[in-house]
């Protein structure tokens, strides 16, 4: 008989692990506490796998060899504490696929820089012309590319959350960007617990493998025991000078091969510091996978980047609009303030994640001309800034808020939606947030 493979949530990574298992012959059985997408369940339906939704069925664990579970259910769910007292292991979608995926891994996290780096790194091997696929916590599920083929190279994104559903798998090369204050809810709102998260898939390397790592990031270097990493660890920094990527007056300096990579930050497709140590990092992966140094070159200058994150959007009557809606934390707004090199009319606000702004009041002192809320709830921003600030207005819509900055706004500066907030106050998500504010824009 087939071994039996529960899979709980039926979203991207649920369905894509019910398509793979099913190709490999597992007896499947996918179970959703709330209503699956008709797109998915149409897909389930032609493929033959059983599906359940809007509940668990009392004896779902019956003959159930092993659990695969979407990273959004949390250990502690009643579910996964019956299977664990039962003996079922349970592992994530990215296990699962990684026992069908023979190529090179490239695994990167962190709390910011995830997705550009990613994409950056995949840019990387694209323009080297090899054999490279995308997944993780980006696109299509890695489990259902894998149903369709194996690649030579995988570039996944990794979630903390994902990387808590990990068991043996430790990518080739792992890229762990930063780690600051986010998600917290699910780490006993403790610092510490979330950073193990993170380090812990550079735990899971062995000997062989490498890790790359961000000299100049506080909790890395704090939370890092580097008596528990078995891999190689290279380390990137805007800072610091012995390290594998570094900064040399405005020269970005690879020393990792004798023919090591220079080449101006004035040249690199991104601006800002914190895309300098992302291009670092991508820099230093492919360098360790011998990537060819031009297609390296090529791709640090010509990556187009992506919307949402510092993102271009127009220039009106000579002020400049930026749109970083996927800065829904304080330390990602940080970086594109300190990025900015024109006064800044700043738009933030949304849904607080117990922020603290106090990080932000010297460079809002120095960068920021005028401040527009673009939240339900603004009073913390309100108390953080009032002080610091002489104008601050409140608006309730995308279209308000950049009516008032354009209204606001001289030649010569610039408006920035960089929220430090989630969105879902007043928009269904980062991007609703961020393709209103363009449309607001287009529309002046
Ligand atoms: P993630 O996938 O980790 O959320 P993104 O690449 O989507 O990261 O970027 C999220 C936000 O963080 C954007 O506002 C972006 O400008 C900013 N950001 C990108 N790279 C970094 C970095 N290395 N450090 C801090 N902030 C960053």
């Amino acid at each position: 008989m087939n071994k039996k493979v529960l899979i709980l949530g039926g979203g991207e990574s649920g369905c894509g692990a019910a398509v793979l298992a099913k190709k490999k012959g597992w007896n499947v059985m996918l179970s959703d506490a709330k209503a699956i997408a008709p797109a998915r369940k149409a897909l389930l339906d032609n493929l033959g796998i059983s599906y359940e939704e809007n509940g668990h069925s009392k004896d779902l664990l019956n003959d159930c060899d092993l659990i695969i579970k979407s990273p959004g259910i949390p250990e502690t769910a009643p579910l996964i504490k019956e299977a664990i007292s039962k003996n079922i292991s349970w592992e994530d979608e990215i296990e699962f696929a990684a026992r069908y995926a023979s190529g090179k891994t490239i695994g990167i996290t962190g709390s910011n820089g995830k997705t550009t780096t990613t994409l950056w790194t995949y840019d990387i091997f694209k323009r080297a012309g090899l054999d490279v696929g995308l997944a993780g916590n980006v696109g299509k599920s890695w489990a259902a590319q894998l149903a369709e083929g194996d690649k030579d190279y995988w570039v996944l994104e990794l979630s903390s959350f994902q990387i808590d559903g990990l068991r043996k798998f430790a990518p080739d090369v792992a890229v762990l960007c930063n780690i600051t204050d986010d998600h917290l809810d699910r780490y006993q709102y403790k610092v510490e617990n979330y950073a193990k998260s993170k380090l812990s898939l550079l735990e899971k390397q062995k000997a062989g493998q490498f890790a790359i790592i961000n000299a100049d990031d506080a909790l890395t270097q704090k939370y890092l025991d580097r008596a528990l990493i078995s891999s190689t660890i290279f380390e990137f920094s805007v800072e610091k000078q012995n390290t594998a990527a570094k900064l040399n007056a405005d020269n970005i300096e690879f020393h990792l091969t004798t023919n090591s990579l220079i080449m101006s930050i004035h040249d690199l497709a991104l601006h800002g510091k914190h895309n300098v140590q992302n291009a670092m990092a991508a820099g230093i992966a492919a360098n360790l996978l011998n990537i060819r140094k031009e297609a390296v070159r090529e791709s640090l200058q010509q990556f187009e980047g992506i919307p949402h994150r510092l993102e271009f959007v127009a220039s009106v009557h000579g002020i400049e609009f930026i749109n970083d809606s996927k800065a829904t934390n304080v330390n990602s707004t940080w970086w594109a303030l300190e990025s900015a090199d024109k006064p800044v009319i700043w738009i933030v606000g949304g849904v607080d994640k117990g922020n603290d702004y106090s990080s932000l009041v010297p460079l809002v002192q120095e960068k920021v001309k005028s401040i527009i809320c673009l939240g339900k709830e603004n009073h913390k921003i309100l108390e953080a800034f009032s002080g610091v600030i002489p104008t601050i207005v409140e608006t309730a819509s995308a279209k308000q808020a950049v009516e008032t900055a354009y209204q606001l706004g001289k030649k010569g500066e610039c408006v920035l939606l960089s929220p430090a907030c989630a969105s879902f106050d007043l928009f269904e998500n980062y991007e609703d947030r961020g393709n209103q504010f363009k449309e607001a824009v287009r529309s002046l």
